[in-house]
């Protein structure tokens, strides 16, 4: 069965092979489909004609209608600019073009009108049009110009080489919906499009190109995003099925004495219900026989280390290893010496393996992991090198999980020979509508509640000049037995500098808080892993009060003492990041403090990043933020993944249509997983075709 919609683009009438070519290498357009998914990003209202002396602003698009004359080539030699006049009743506006001059020269009559549309600058105090987009006025036959909405696509400077600005491109979509609307076929349900009311697939994508009316421009959006969304969804959610089918789980259905000796006997506090429900979320997973691929989410602080340990436990007590991943040495260490502390009065033997364990304890642990007496692996990437063999690796723990790379993660999981259960906890909250189709193949727990007595963070702002004020509240914290943390940026394209600004940084410290009265550590990447330690537990055992570092600190480090967290040139550090270096303090029952220091010179966004900071406290809450203030692009992880290209959704915005459409994909694929029924044909077959498309949507864990 032949599809109009695949045929080459280059066989629609008026777009020859340089066309094709242009449309291929700028739009990534091959197909009659691709083009007809290339949707205008805004329109504009046509119904109006305005004057030439109503051209008052340089901030909205007019359309006029008028004369050219005084088209006037510009330069010496070679032709450098063209400038022109064009007139109505009401005045004389100048026109200029830069590119497509030896088109331009003798491309306009002067006894012919046109209708000129386009934003305008001002040069010179005066208005004019830079490279206006003008139509010839055909009094009688006003199609364009009688068009009441039209819609804007985006175009690029080649393509405009080629005639295709926006009017083009218009001009073919026209010409490619006469040809091919009577073929424009349903790929959605009848049930679904009746039960959510959405406009047909024919007369959106005609009202997405050539708008009836305003209303029929926000169904037919409405309409397209949904379609777009749902099988994004079905996508991700088969894809899971899938695997689930493919790797068969471990089971593990026996909860025994290592974690019920652990939970009646020697657990450290009541656990908070948000980490109750986790781990009976974990539990469900572990014994349904596949193979469970969860990402848990917790703010800082919010204990997500104790769900890890009592979920490993259940690996032991079903007679399997866990092994735990950290990005960090210090973190490594962290979690090893307060999981070992947890553990101090059980019989369980867990060991630490990082770039620095020493040959013979490295030998040791080689072996035990091999004849299965060490339990518990918590490390670096250490623990994935070749040498590194479980006799029975049953649960993978990935701590602070946009560190590593799919491919070190993938090794951990080759272990076992079969997959052992992994879980992905994270520090960093994902907007819900990124976890949904970024990390949509994976299951997620969120931990949404702090441990009780957590007093909130105050956050405040400062500029550069109320340093004193700060120095001085530091005295006061010192005072009170505090420690505080300083964290310069570190900015890999310029580390010398960054380098020398910590140094600096720490230098005016020592000078402001001289020994013997104060002691003040510094901490950095270049420091030799034993220097580092060194000075780390000094700061944690309260040697030292002030920490002046770069952001090794930033992930997972415990010092429940440090009530004061300074950040030097706050403007530098991404939302997120920020996030991350607050959540070192508040960590003890102390009032902490965070303190974010710049200069004046802030951009909009960087005072805006700084605003929320003071304002929130909810890591969630701060994501959305940063979402909505950089655009989906820039989260972590989403440019690889290309699979954030949508034709009209939009991540930051369609929330809510996300959310729908995966319950949507849930149920249908709940009732029929193959797609196979008659009723979900459409789906299938679109699923098909997308799938042999240019999309994929890689696995993220
Ligand atoms: P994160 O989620 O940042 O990894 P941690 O697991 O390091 O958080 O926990 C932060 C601190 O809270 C630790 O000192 C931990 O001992 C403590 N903690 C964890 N769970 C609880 C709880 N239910 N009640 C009280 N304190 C807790
Ligand atoms: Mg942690």
């Amino acid at each position: 069965m032949h599809d109009i919609f695949e045929t080459p683009v280059v066989y629609l009438k008026g777009v020859g092979p340089k066309k094709a070519g242009v449309l291929k290498k700028e739009l990534d357009v091959v197909t009659f489909e691709d083009l007809l998914y290339c949707f205008p990003f805004r329109y504009v209202d046509k119904s109006k004609i305005y004057k030439v002396s109503e051209v008052t602003s340089d901030a909205i698009w007019f359309q006029l209608k008028g004369r050219i004359s005084h088209l006037t080539p510009v330069g010496d030699k070679r032709m450098k600019y063209i400038t022109a006049k064009f007139t109505d009743d009401s005045g004389t506006i100048g026109l200029v073009w830069f590119r497509g001059l030896s088109w331009v020269k003798n491309a306009f009559s002067t006894d012919k009108e046109y209708i000129l549309f386009g934003k305008p600058s001002i040069f010179r105090n005066h208005y004019n049009f830079v490279h206006p987009e003008l139509e010839e006025f055909v009094p009688g036959q006003e199609e364009l110009a009688g068009q009441r909405l039209e819609g804007i696509y985006s175009s690029t400077e080649t393509l405009k080489n080629n005639g295709l600005g926006s009017r083009g491109i218009s001009k073919l979509m026209r010409r490619l919906l006469n040809q091919t609307a009577a073929s424009i076929g349903e790929t959605l349900p009848e049930q679904i499009i009746n039960h959510f009311q959405l406009m047909g697939r024919k007369e959106a994508l005609l009202n997405i190109h050539f708008p009836e009316s305003l209303a029929m421009i926000e169904k037919a959006t409405r309409r397209l995003k949904f379609e777009e969304l749902l099988f994004l969804q079905l996508q991700i959610l088969q894809q899971k099925i899938d695997l689930q089918e493919k790797i068969p789980g471990l089971v593990f259905n026996k909860v025994g004495e290592y974690l019920n000796d652990f939970y009646k006997n020697h657990l450290p506090f009541e656990l908070t219900n948000a980490q109750k429900r986790v781990i009976k979320e974990i539990r469900g997973d572990l014994k349904s026989g596949k193979q469970m691929n969860r990402l848990l989410q917790g703010d800082v602080g919010s204990g997500k280390t104790l769900v890890a340990l009592m979920s490993m436990l259940i690996a032991l007590d079903n007679g399997f290893q866990s092994c735990l991943m950290a990005p960090t040495e210090i973190l490594a260490t962290q979690h090893f010496n307060s999981i070992r502390k947890m553990l101090e009065k059980m019989d369980v033997r867990i060991a630490l393996l990082t770039g620095s364990t020493k040959q013979a304890v490295r030998k040791t642990i080689h072996k035990e992991l091999l004849d299965g007496s060490l339990q518990i692996l918590i490390g670096t990437h250490a623990v994935i090198e070749e040498t590194v063999r479980f006799q029975q690796l049953g649960f993978v723990v990935i701590d602070e999980q946009h560190r590593f790379g799919v491919a070190q993660r993938a090794k951990l999981w080759k272990k076992n020979t079969i997959t052992p259960h992994v879980l992905v906890m994270t520090a960093t909250p994902i907007p819900r509508t990124l976890a949904m189709t970024l990390y949509g193949n994976l299951d997620v727990s969120v931990i949404d509640e702090m441990p009780p007595g957590r007093k909130a963070v105050k956050t405040l702002h400062f500029w550069e000049s109320k340093r004193l004020r700060v120095i001085g509240f530091m005295r006061e914290q010192i005072k009170l037995g505090r420690q505080i943390y300083i964290v310069y940026p570190l900015i890999k394209e310029s580390e010398k500098l960054d380098l020398k600004n910590l140094l600096d940084g720490y230098e005016s410290i020592v000078r402001d808080f001289p020994p013997p009265d104060y002691q003040v550590s510094v901490l950095h990447g270049r420091m030799k892993s034993d220097d580092k330690d060194l000075e780390m537990k000094r700061f944690v055992d309260g040697t030292t009060d002030i920490m002046v570092s770069t952001t090794v600190i930033e992930v997972g480090v415990d010092v429940p003492n440090a009530s004061v967290m300074i950040i030097e040139n706050a403007e530098r550090f991404g939302l997120s990041q920020l996030h991350q270096l607050r959540g070192r303090v508040g960590r003890g029952a102390e009032q902490s403090y965070c303190i974010l220091m710049s200069g004046y010179k802030l951009s909009a966004e960087g005072r805006k990043r700084l605003e929320i900071m003071v304002q929130t406290n909810d890591g969630f809450e701060i994501s959305e933020a940063d979402l909505q203030l950089r655009g989906p692009g820039d989260i972590q992880g989403t440019k690889q993944s290309g699979m954030l290209d949508f034709k009209i959704a939009n991540l930051a915005k369609d929330g809510e249509l996300i959310a729908k459409t995966r319950k949507v994909a849930g149920h249908i694929l709940d009732k029929d997983p193959h797609l196979a029924t008659s009723e979900n044909k459409l789906l299938k077959q679109q699923l098909l075709k997308i799938s042999k498309g240019k999309q994929h949507y890689g696995r993220i864990s």
